[in-house]
């Protein structure tokens, strides 16, 4: 490099470059000199711009994000080359401008001219609504030939989906009836205050709280009078608590306080008092006045376990007593109190055992071209049958699997049987299909996980292209090296991977670029009512124009309507999955389907 890189420098990205990736004669300086303008008083980008057309001493731009920060070099021939963290020397990226730019699209591509204040989700669509040319890099200039940014699709793409990850946040994590937290969301609370706790020497308290005789209520006066009461029970306790305390719905009629930076055991006892107390006053419902009690147990951290998943199981089994000794009252936990047989705890025990009673099985759901002709694999979902609740779907224990670490044995089970039977319908005369299967972070996090697949594919005799590996976005996001180590290795062996529930989890997008992936999953919420929901459309787009500017395949899951295929066809998703096609099926039935359409009577 001759001279060095002019800093404040802009390079706009969508360059006419001809067909060998050299500057058009006819556009090259006017169009640029168009788009640019200083950025601060002294430092001209024109003038960079000019130096960089004309002297030839000049190697690079650089290419800036939206806080001025170099992000990749643009050199003078035919690269942009990505720095691998901003203001880095490290390049991990070079790819030629002319690959990046050069279909028809982006030949005609015109800059993208916003009106001053443009909010970025404005602009966002309106890249999307001109078919996505500046995926890969775009530009933002101000109707008054301002410069005021530059961004590319992947950024505008992290921007619009921010909003509906707010929205499935939400919905993740909060109760639907109340607004409060939900179970889920109050269990990562508690972890993070047990960890504060102990670096403060504070305790933390559980309160379990059940309305008494709530089926009664419900029963007798209609659901949507219960709800009501559930919606007024909420707001009494929290007019109780203190700001730091998080009240929170585990179930119909079951509620929880967590209290943080809790000093004296007695303050429960308070709490609980001051609880019972606001419930005196009658709830008045339309032709009613209700006056509802509750029984309130609680637990401590550390005093009563130092596990915090088992502290609700003790606040549990002290709202009990509360209730036996007549209800409308409240009683902390005692060491030696009958325990009721916590569901979960019951439930860990009966999984344990059912690797050795083989109550596992697998259903198969089918992957087709989005018309419905072409199939073109199965995905693998586990299924527990349980000898006393039945088929347990495995949204009920697989999260349960993965805390206790037995999802390692169970995750093991599943990849060695999706691999027999694919071995039993290879022998049987099937056309090889491919088969998908779901892998969780803690058995991908197996050191021995690239050779376990490598041996499982011997054993059965396998083609490794035939396996997929399903991975969600939060395996990749962690500990990125180790990650990419155990990507290349089990690429290595042939296999394939794919990110699924795409779209849900992803804060940054660069890992994509890193990681050795054949397919994006994307997620079943964008899916769903994507022909009435503009931003679903939006975000399935995006999606679909990031996978093919980094050549991956796209598949969309839980299609439930034609309506839906029809828009996902139409944005070009190739392959598609769901109810519309066909649900999980057991293996025979399976084959059954498999077999009707090939006598041309199924979809
Ligand atoms: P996933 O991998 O995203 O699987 C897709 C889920 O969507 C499946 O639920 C499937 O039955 C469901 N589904 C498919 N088509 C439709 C549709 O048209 N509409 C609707 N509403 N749902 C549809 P399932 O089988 O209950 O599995 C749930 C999740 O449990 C899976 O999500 C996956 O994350 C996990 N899982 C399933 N099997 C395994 C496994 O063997 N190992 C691991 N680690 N996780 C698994
Ligand atoms: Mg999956
Ligand atoms: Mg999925």
């Amino acid at each position: 490099m001759t001279a060095s890189i002019p800093t404040g420098a802009v390079a706009l990205v969508n360059l006419p470059l001809s067909a060998d990736g050299h500057w058009k004669e006819k556009t090259t300086v006017r169009q640029l000199l168009r788009l640019v303008e200083p950025l601060q008083p002294d430092v001209s980008c024109q003038c960079v711009l000019d130096r960089f057309l004309v002297e030839g001493s000049v190697y690079a731009l650089p290419l800036v994000d939206e806080a001025q920060r170099p992000v990749a070099l643009i050199d003078r021939t035919a690269f942009i080359e990505f720095f691998s963290h901003r203001f880095s020397r490290d390049i991990f990226g070079r790819r030629r401008i002319s690959d990046l730019l050069l279909c028809d699209q982006y030949d005609q591509a015109e800059p993208l001219v916003v009106e001053e204040g443009c909010a970025v989700e404005d602009a966002a669509q309106m890249i999307i609504s001109a078919g996505m040319q500046h995926m890969v890099s775009g530009f933002i200039i101000s109707s008054q030939g301002r410069y005021l940014g530059v961004a590319n699709g992947r950024d505008l793409l992290n921007i619009i989906t921010q909003r509906k990850q707010a929205e499935l946040h939400y919905l993740a994590h909060y109760d639907a009836l109340t607004g409060i937290p939900n179970r889920a969301y109050l269990a990562d609370r508690l972890e993070r205050a047990c960890r504060e706790a102990d670096r403060r020497g504070h305790l933390v308290a559980l309160l379990f709280i059940d309305v008494d005789r709530f089926k009664q209520i419900n029963d007798s006066l209609g659901h949507s009078a219960g709800d009501e009461v559930l919606r007024r029970v909420v707001g009494r306790l929290r007019s109780c608590v203190r700001e730091v305390d998080t009240v929170a719905r585990l179930a119909g009629d079951e509620f929880v306080i967590l209290m943080e930076g809790v000093s004296d055991p007695a303050q429960t006892g308070v709490l609980a008092e001051r609880i019972v107390a606001s419930m005196r006053e009658p709830i008045d419902i339309p032709g009613h006045a209700l006056v509802v009690t509750v029984s309130i147990g609680s637990a401590l951290y550390p005093s009563d376990s130092t596990v915090a998943s088992s502290l609700l199981s003790k606040a549990d089994v002290a709202m009990y007593e509360a209730k036996i000794a007549g209800r409308n009252g409240f009683c902390s936990y005692q060491e030696g109190m009958a325990s009721q047989g916590s569901a979960s705890v019951s439930l860990e025990n009966d999984l344990r055992r059912a690797i050795e009673r083989n109550e596992f099985e697998l259903h198969f759901q089918p992957q087709l071209s989005m018309d419905g002709r072409q199939l073109l694999g199965v995905e693998a979902l586990v299924r527990w049958r349980h000898p006393g609740r039945g088929l347990v779907p495995p949204m009920q224990f697989i999260p349960l699997a993965e805390e206790s670490g037995l999802i390692v044995g169970v995750g093991e089970w599943v990849v060695q049987h999706a691999l027999a039977q694919a071995r039993a319908w290879l022998d049987r005369g099937f056309p090889a299909l491919p088969v998908s299967v779901n892998i969780s972070a803690l058995q991908f996090r197996q050191p021995a996980f690239p050779a376990f697949l490598a041996d499982q594919l011997a054993r059965y005799d396998i083609p490794a292209g035939l396996l997929e590996l399903e991975l969600t976005e939060s395996v990749l996001m962690k500990d990125q090296d180790a990650v990419l180590n155990t990507l290349n290795r089990v690429k290595a062996l042939g296999v394939r991977l794919a990110i699924d529930d795409f779209g849900t989890g992803f804060s940054s997008l660069s890992y994509l670029r890193r990681f050795p992936i054949d397919r994006l999953k994307i997620d079943q919420s964008f899916v769903r009512g994507i022909e009435s929901t503009p931003v679903n459309e939006s975000i399935a787009t995006a999606i679909v124009a990031l996978a093919r500017s980094l050549m991956l395949e796209v598949v969309a899951e839980g299609i439930e309507s034609k309506e839906e295929a029809v828009v996902l066809e139409r944005i070009q998703c190739q392959v598609g999955q769901g109810y519309l096609y066909a649900r999980p099926l057991e293996a025979g039935a399976f084959e059954a389907w498999l077999q009707a359409r090939s006598a041309g009577s199924a979809p």
